[in-house]
């Protein structure tokens, strides 16, 4: 059974208005627990009106979100339940910062779960340790804290809900790379360690590449594609179709093959680049291959 289930999503904005808009289009999709989806497209091709369908944001126009088997607006009294289940870090979440120390920041969801003092204060210190924030900053104010020490915080606030699945619209944009390599790579070890769902909204290919198992595709508010992130990125005319620049990687793979036509260019990722071209080097100098 899929841990959540979309079925004939279509969502307008400003129904029967002047400025209607058509966001998403018929979606039919399903998510197991523990998968690590990407969420791609074009700016405007519905990806964030998408996550927010998924965490009970926006109620869809016609057609329906399952979570574990159950339509998510079954009772709409209980919607704030789902809302802890599914847990959205939105983009820059650090603007939405209110509180005057970083400990009361991280707590304001669980203590809005009504738990007690100990389990909140458990729970704080994990999304800590998971997000790579220094316990010591937590008595202090979080304005004075630098832009990715704030991204941190607001990820930590969501993440210590514990929610079942995550959901994170571009949480690296404007982080330097050493920023977005530590917030990636902890975010995996989340993944691997809880068999927790993960569905990452990215405009980064390589990451996209890096991470995720499966990949949607959002194309002017239709889904494209949803299959294997592997199949996706090794097949030239799906990418061609969706306008992706795929990962500078593969562009360089394609270009040598056609010098070396012994090289396997099935490649995604710098690592195997780099040991294909070792392979050919070997062979080269063993006199195998021109
Ligand atoms: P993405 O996240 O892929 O950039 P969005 O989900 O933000 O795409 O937007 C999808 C479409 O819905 C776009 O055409 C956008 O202009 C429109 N849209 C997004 N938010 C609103 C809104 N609050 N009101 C009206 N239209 C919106
Ligand atoms: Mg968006």
């Amino acid at each position: 059974m899929y841990q959540i289930e979309v079925k004939n999503l279509t969502y307008v904005y400003s129904a029967e208005t002047l400025c209607e808009e058509k966001a998403l289009n018929d979606i039919n999709l399903g998510i197991k627990k523990g998968e690590f989806i990407g969420l791609i497209g074009q700016t405007g091709s519905g990806k964030s009106t998408l996550a927010k369908q998924l965490n009970a944001i926006l109620k869809p126009t016609t057609g329906n979100v399952f979570l574990d088997g159950v339509d998510i607006w079954k009772k709409p009294k209980e919607i704030q339940n789902i809302r802890f289940r599914v847990g959205m870090v939105f983009q820059y979440p650090e603007h939405q910062i209110f509180e005057d120390s970083v400990y009361k920041e991280i707590s304001f969801g669980p203590r809005n779960m009504g738990l007690s003092e100990t389990e909140i204060e458990r729970k704080v210190y994990l999304a800590c340790n998971f997000v790579g924030l220094d316990v010591n900053l937590l008595y202090k104010s979080p304005f004075n804290l630098s832009g990715g020490e704030k991204r941190k915080i607001a990820i930590a606030g969501i993440v210590a809900m514990e929610p079942e699945v995550l959901i994170l619209d571009e949480p690296t944009a404007g982080l330097d790379p050493k920023g977005r390599q530590q917030l990636l790579e902890h975010l995996k070890q989340y993944h691997d360690l809880n068999n927790k769902t993960i569905i990452l909204i990215s405009h980064n290919m390589e990451d996209i590449v890096k991470y995720t198992d499966k990949v949607a595709v959002l194309n002017n508010g239709k889904l494209e594609v949803f299959d294997e992130t592997r199949k996706v990125f090794l097949d030239r005319n799906i990418l061609k179709k969706i306008r992706i620049k795929p990962p500078q990687i593969i562009t360089i793979m394609s270009a040598l093959k056609e010098k070396y036509v012994s090289l396997d260019d099935n490649i995604l990722t710098v690592d195997e680049a780099v040991s294909e071209l070792l392979k050919l080097k070997k062979s080269r100098s063993e006199g195998f291959v021109k």
